[in-house]
């Protein structure tokens, strides 16, 4: 593997770092800093060895294509990449930081090649160009034109071959040049690694979340290495109707049925034995709980009702699985944890799991990322990852992702 500790002579070099700054805003205020925290190890290990560093990521979506140049105009300003500036810079104290409005041509050129050793250059939203979600050859072209090296260390879009972190390090790649992964992305391949191959046993994933139809790779390549699957989270009741419990007015996806039967058909699958359920989400005015022990013959969830958590018989037969497990991979939140009422399950699960400290936990970033950070439980995990959707297919696709692939 190319990794940035094999990297030689960057004194005076212009080197491209593709970080994950897409961090979670409010207005023009960074509500968390945690990815610019993660990206530092690297900036500051090619600042140490004399590189000029640039560094670009995307930031929040821009939809090209359907709406009109003033909505474009609005979405530009909602995901201005200047915002995160201060915060690099309070992180990065005695050091100069610049930003580029400009994201290609001959004024970012001028940006870069103002540069001086030692110093860095934040670079507007890659995804202020149109083509850079399409991979554009062009536009992957005029960007490494400007460097001689380039460090991938944005595991949040590796998933993508994107012109940023598939077309620049392929033109690089060509040319000779120095190409590498950043030290988050080592960890992210080091610790999901663990999961990927799956050789320790017993390995038990917890998925939960919304929508089965998301996590369709990630069950049947999960079925493939893990001895349990525990789900919860709104997919369960998929998984209900499927087989024949009722689900009242909880979420369902139809088109799922049959695959719904498949997988517990495997016999890892284990479902919900009993959920905390309620009249709305919002403003609840009945909240209880119901059995839906499938082994039981429950009727499920009467109508009128909706399953907006796990239940407690559930979290004492899952936190016992957990207990027992050598290798855990949790992905998506096991009830609406952003809701007081509906939070229990969620935070029993982050208990279950960082008590079982023979076990090496990981948690597969988004949600159940932000839940476990929420209730105190995130530094109590061997690794939480920084990519929910890269995690998730670097499951899928036993460990290869296009940003990770192209840097060989
Ligand atoms: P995902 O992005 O698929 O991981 O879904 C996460 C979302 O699923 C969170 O916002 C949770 O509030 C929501 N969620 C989890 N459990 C339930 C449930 N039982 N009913 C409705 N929403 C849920």
């Amino acid at each position: 593997m190319n990794t940035i500790d094999k990297l030689h002579d960057l004194k005076g070099k212009k080197v491209l770092v593709r970080v994950d700054f897409n961090v979670p805003l409010k207005g023009s205020e960074v509500r968390d800093d945690n990815r610019v925290v993660q990206a530092l190890p690297t900036i500051k290990k090619l600042l140490s060895e004399g590189a000029r560093v640039v560094l670009m990521s995307h930031l929040g979506k821009i939809k090209w294509g359907k709406v009109d140049d003033a909505e474009i105009a609005k979405e530009k300003e909602k995901n201005n990449m200047e915002y995160v500036l201060p915060v690099l810079e309070k992180h990065l104290p005695g050091v100069k930081v610049t930003f580029s409005p400009e994201t290609r041509g001959e004024k970012l050129t001028e940006h870069i090649n103002a540069l001086h050793d030692g110093e860095v250059l934040l670079v507007q939203n890659t995804r202020y160009e149109k083509g850079e979600s399409k991979n554009d050859p062009e536009l992957a072209k005029d960007w490494a034109s400007n460097f001689d090296a380039f460090v991938m260390d944005a595991f949040g879009s590796a998933h993508r071959a994107h012109a940023s972190t598939y077309g620049v390090p392929e033109v690089l790649k060509e040319e000779g040049k120095q190409v590498a992964l950043g030290y988050l992305m080592e960890k992210e391949v080091q610790n999901l690694g663990a999961c990927v191959k799956g050789d320790v046993h017993p390995y038990v994933a917890i998925l939960g979340g919304f929508k089965v139809s998301d996590k369709i790779k990630v069950i049947d390549s999960l079925l493939r290495k893990c001895d349990k699957i525990l789900i919860g989270g709104a997919m369960a009741y998929t998984f209900y109707k499927a087989l024949g419990v009722g689900i009242g007015t909880s979420p369902c996806e139809d088109d799922q049925l049959d695959y719904a039967r498949k997988c517990y058909a495997s016999g890892k699958v284990l479902l919900p034995v009993d959920g905390v359920c309620a009249d709305s989400i919002d403003n609840p005015t009945k909240i209880t709980t119901v059995e839906t022990d499938i082994e039981k013959h429950s009727p499920g969830i009467p109508e009128g009702l909706e399953g907006l958590d796990i239940g407690p018989r559930t979290v004492a037969l899952y936190s016992d699985i957990i207990r027992k497990a050598k290798l855990i991979f949790w992905n998506g939140p096991v009830g609406v944890f952003e809701k007081e009422e509906f939070q229990k399950g969620t935070i029993e699960i982050c208990k279950a799991i960082t008590l079982n400290t023979d076990a090496f936990s990981v948690i597969g970033g988004g949600d159940s990322a932000a839940a476990a950070k929420e209730f105190g439980y995130a530094d109590k995990f061997s690794h939480v990852s920084t990519g929910g959707g890269a995690s998730l297919e670097m499951i899928e696709n036993d460990g290869h992702l296009p940003g990770i692939d192209i840097i060989g």
